[in-house]
């Protein structure tokens, strides 16, 4: 790493600490030219793969964007805002696995399906209606064919 100070090429680590929990790493370092000492801070990076859409244009993961959309989803359901956040860093954390630099918007919403289908079997089909409109018509009929076979009478609106 290069000295702020002088733009040397050379600098030496004299002090390496673990800090933030174990979080970060946290160094100090001494330029070999100039010898002025600085701080540097090491921690995993964690990016969101970017998000292709159906036209094949990219844009960045928005995690207020999916979590507009699951509480649309979730609207009037009795399922409690931790439950919804506890998704919302699932679906993020499943995406960051994946490893791949960009992921298809499609699979963004396969997870979202995934997980409204454990949170709230209504709210999953609220959203898989919207999502799926014009993608397998078929499939999604019986999915409701499906759930208004399961659902018990007071869950039916
Ligand atoms: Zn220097």
């Amino acid at each position: 790493m290069h000295c702020p100070f002088c733009n040397a090429d050379e600098t030496k680590v004299i002090d390496s600490r673990l800090v933030a929990e174990g979080g970060q790493v946290r160094r100090r370092r001494e330029c070999l030219s100039c010898k002025e000492r600085f701080t540097t801070y090491e921690m995993p990076e964690l990016l969101m793969p970017r998000v292709i859409k159906q036209d094949e244009t990219r844009e960045p993961f928005d995690e207020e964007k999916l979590r507009a959309g699951l509480l649309r989803a979730l609207e009037k359901r009795p399922v409690s805002i931790e439950r919804i956040e506890g998704a919302i860093s699932q679906i993020q954390h499943q995406l960051r696995a994946t490893g791949e630099r960009e992921v298809t918007s499609r699979m963004v919403g396969e997870l979202v399906m995934e997980h409204l289908r454990e949170l709230d079997e209504v709210a999953y089909v609220r959203f898989a209606s919207v999502y799926r409109s014009f993608q397998d018509l078929s499939e999604f009929r019986a999915e409701l064919d499906r759930l208004e076979q399961n659902l018990p009478e007071s869950s039916r609106d």
